[in-house]
């Protein structure tokens, strides 16, 4: 079970799919061109937060599900 809620910011996104292309399990375009989440357990955390991190307009929003910590974007 993953440990961080993810949000992914639909005006933000450019939909270049550099998300779906880390962690392919995790995120999919939806038919609008815009990443979606498929399966928040889809990778790692390590792996979801690179994930998150390749976006390059920091569309993908991560916090700590427990603590409601936000982990990413910085
Ligand atoms: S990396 Fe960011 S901009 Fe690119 S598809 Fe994913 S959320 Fe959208």
């Amino acid at each position: 079970m993953s440990k961080y809620k993810i949000e992914i910011d639909r005006e933000l996104c450019i939909g270049d799919g550099a998300c779906c292309g880390e962690a392919p399990n995790t995120f999919e375009m939806d038919a609008d061109n815009v990443a979606v989440v498929k399966d928040p357990n889809g990778h790692t955390d390590e792996e979801i937060l690179q994930a998150a991190q390749v976006c390059p307009v920091d569309a993908i929003k991560l916090t700590d599900a427990k603590t409601g910590e936000k982990v990413w974007p910085k």
